[in-house]
């Protein structure tokens, strides 16, 4: 039975991939940082289902929590096959008005906590010569958004240091790919006002919000041991946005 560690997995993306993977047959490790009780009730439903998870505090900012993450997890489940980087919070706000504090929390949270939990992932898998490590950035780290600069950067870094990786790893059988999502309907979109999110909506050449679930679509095919000729790759889930 295969291993997903899926990181900030309580709520929006993180959970549907969680939900989705579980379904699939695979042990569900649900990190969480603030939500513990979203993690226990996705815990519960997971496992009423009949399918295998478990729930592990962690802020993966935080180098020693990273590893401790990954230790915790191959404790329990005896290896990590998928690593899931999707932990991630947004930032929008004019550039000048970002103080180095808001940027150095976005970047330990959105780019240092990738590099973390990818350093102590591969530790489990290069001896099995087997690992998948799918990146979560976005569609503003290919393109960029206006107001959303620090967070753009931060995203782009995440898919420079996919692609740079792929290739470290590819001889190992460890592939690293990307997934860059439009405009997904979270908790995340709760910075927007209705007319805005309707705005996104009209630039969305599908016409409607992305779920968590298509997001997972791309997880899942990135996982899949067909695909393991695919690595350093940058997939858009944004409904023709981009
Ligand atoms: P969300 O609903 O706000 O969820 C964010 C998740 O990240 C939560 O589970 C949160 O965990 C976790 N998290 C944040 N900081 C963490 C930390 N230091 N340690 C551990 N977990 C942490 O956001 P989402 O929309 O699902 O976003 C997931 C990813 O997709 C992010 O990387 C985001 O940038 C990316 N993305 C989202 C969209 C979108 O439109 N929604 C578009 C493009 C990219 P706790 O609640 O437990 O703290």
């Amino acid at each position: 039975m295969k291993t997903v560690l899926i990181t900030g997995a309580a709520r929006g993306i993180g959970k549907g991939c969680a939900i989705a993977f579980a379904r699939k047959g695979y042990n569900v490790a649900i990190n969480y940082n603030n939500s513990q009780k979203e993690a226990e009730i996705l815990k519960s439903d997971i496992l009423s289902n009949g399918l295998s998870a478990e729930i592990f505090k962690a802020d993966v900012s935080r180098e020693e929590e990273a590893k401790r993450l990954t230790y915790d997890v191959v404790s329990r489940f005896g290896k990590i096959d998928v690593l899931i980087n999707n932990a991630g919070k947004a930032l929008y706000k004019p550039f000048d008005e970002v103080t180095d504090l808001q940027w150095q929390n976005l970047c330990a949270c959105d780019l240092s906590s990738v590099i973390y939990c990818t350093k102590y992932a591969v530790k489990d898998m290069l001896p099995h010569r087997f690992g998948r490590i799918i990146n979560i950035s976005s569609m503003w780290g290919e393109r960029g958004a206006s107001c959303e600069a620090h967070y753009s950067a931060v995203k782009a870094g995440v898919i420079g240091f996919t692609k740079a990786l792929s290739k470290e790893y590819a001889p190992c059988g460890i592939t690293v790919n990307c997934i860059t999502p439009g405009v997904i309907d979270t908790d995340m979109l709760n910075i927007f006002s209705a007319q805005e999110k309707a705005e996104l909506i009209s630039r969305t050449p599908c016409a409607r919000l992305g779920t968590p679930y298509d997001v997972a679509a791309a997880a899942l095919f990135f996982a899949d041991a067909g695909s393991d000729f695919i690595t350093g790759q940058v997939l858009g889930v944004d409904g023709g946005f981009i």
